[in-house]
């Protein structure tokens, strides 16, 4: 493996360079932060930058990498408090850049196997790349030819009214399995996306969970169904008319059905989505904000999007009991989504001690392992009738869900 090591303190560097060529990896050095900018990348596997430097800050190095399209692999440094180092990550991610690993200074040399001994560093350079396109055209063949065979499935995870615990609504979710096995929804629907085969996938998924959703509306006549659309299939001006006419099909209505949206942002910039969701919520259908608070929701959104529900993305539901700034932020999200008439959705719910911190910022539903995980349409059934007749009257709260 190629490290390259960008760093003006020239102590740190040469002890640094020295640790890692003690294990036999070869380092470069630079410690004039500028003198990346004619510095020959084709050999490097992996650039470990600190942020603070004179003339050149690391937050510049990442962009110009971006516009480099560096392919290898990318770890931070920095004396700075973690926050800050954190803000450099998700940076990387924004850039699209792959990033490796957080070294907080002072340095300590068991850091050195967080980022040489992983699976994927001495690996990962262009070639791998290319490899990994020829890879994704194979598997998008593969799924072009499950939704051919109606293969593609939909499971169902309960959503629960946390005042009276009751099953409110369903979310649907997509599951396509290879040899036994998952393939993880986000894998299958960004190469649903880039290979032009999400509308086909939005019919399939649409038709199946409606029909299932019909049996189970035949069980509680209360439930609502909530669907999953990417901002990609919110560009298809088609879609308001498909889903009104698929729902008339199966004698339902509209305001039984839930969008969920993510990447709000998107949304934001593209005037014919926001006209999508207009249209979708005049016909009557509900619109939710998925994952409220990760990188791509917006709360301009909030003010000019005609939204009915939020869902607060569970990387804060999880940290509240452990990380004071959680708590604050979903108080602040509910707060403020209360004031604007949304119904609250506190999704990643999986322990009791969570189902409690969010009940104690009044969350008004919740979704989580702790109720249940996604099930297949006959699960869903026999926890759907289980629940009215076991599970009412406030029990779930006091129990974790077999
Ligand atoms: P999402 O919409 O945020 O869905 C919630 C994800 O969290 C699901 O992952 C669900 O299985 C998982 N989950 C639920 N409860 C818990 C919990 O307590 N703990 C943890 N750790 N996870 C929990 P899944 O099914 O893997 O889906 C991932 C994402 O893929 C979804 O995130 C959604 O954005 C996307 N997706 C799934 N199905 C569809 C679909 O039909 N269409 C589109 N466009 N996107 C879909
Ligand atoms: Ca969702
Ligand atoms: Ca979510």
């Amino acid at each position: 493996m190629n490290l390259l090591l960008i760093d003006d303190d020239k102590d740190f560097s040469s002890f640094f360079s020295e640790a890692v060529s003690s294990i036999g990896v070869d380092c470069q050095v630079i410690t004039d932060p500028t003198a990346v900018l004619d510095y020959n990348l084709a050999k490097t596997d992996h650039i470990v930058i600190d942020l603070s430097m004179p003339n050149l800050d690391g937050l510049q190095i990442l962009r110009f990498l971006k516009d480099k399209d560096f392919a290898g692999y990318i770890s931070v440094t920095s004396g700075q408090a973690m926050p800050l180092l954190e803000s450099a990550k998700e940076i990387c991610q924004l850039h699209s850049l792959n990033f490796h690993t957080i070294l907080k200074k002072p340095f300590d040399i068991s850091y050195l196997d967080k980022l040489l001994n992983t699976p994927q560093s001495s690996s990962f350079n262009r070639t791998e790349a290319k490899r990994n396109n020829k890879l994704s055209s194979r598997l998008a063949t593969k799924f072009s030819n499950a939704l051919k065979l109606r293969e593609v499935d939909v499971y169902f995870q309960p959503k629960i009214n946390l005042e009276t615990s009751e099953i409110t609504g369903l979310e649907a979710l997509a599951r396509w399995q290879i040899d036994g096995g998952f393939v993880p929804p986000e894998h299958f629907i960004a190469l649903a996306e880039s290979f032009n085969l999400i509308g086909q996938l939005t019919n399939q998924i649409v038709e199946k969970s409606l029909k299932h959703f019909t049996h189970f509306l035949a069980i509680n006549k209360e439930l609502g169904l909530s669907i999953n659309f990417s901002s990609v299939e919110l560009r298809q001006q088609n879609l308001p008319d498909f889903l009104l006419e698929k729902v008339t099909e199966y004698g339902l209505s509209p305001h039984m059905i839930t969008l969920e949206i993510t990447e709000t942002v998107l949304l934001e910039k593209n005037s014919i989505s926001l006209e999508i969701l207009a249209r979708l919520r005049l016909m009557g259908f509900q619109l939710s904000i998925d994952d409220f608070g990760s990188g791509y929701s917006s709360v301009n959104m909030l003010q000019n999007g005609p939204f009915t529900e939020l869902k607060i993305d569970k990387v804060f539901i999880q940290s509240m009991h452990s990380t004071e700034k959680s708590k604050i932020i979903v108080q602040s999200i509910v707060d403020l989504a209360t004031k604007l008439e949304l119904d609250i959705v506190a999704e990643g719910i999986e322990t009791n001690e969570d189902l409690q911190e969010v009940r104690r910022v009044n969350c008004h539903y919740g979704q989580g392992y702790f109720f249940s995980k996604p099930m297949n349409a006959t699960q869903i059934k026999t926890i759907i009738t289980n629940w009215n007749t076991n599970y009412s009257n406030n029990k779930v709260l006091n129990k974790a869900r077999p």
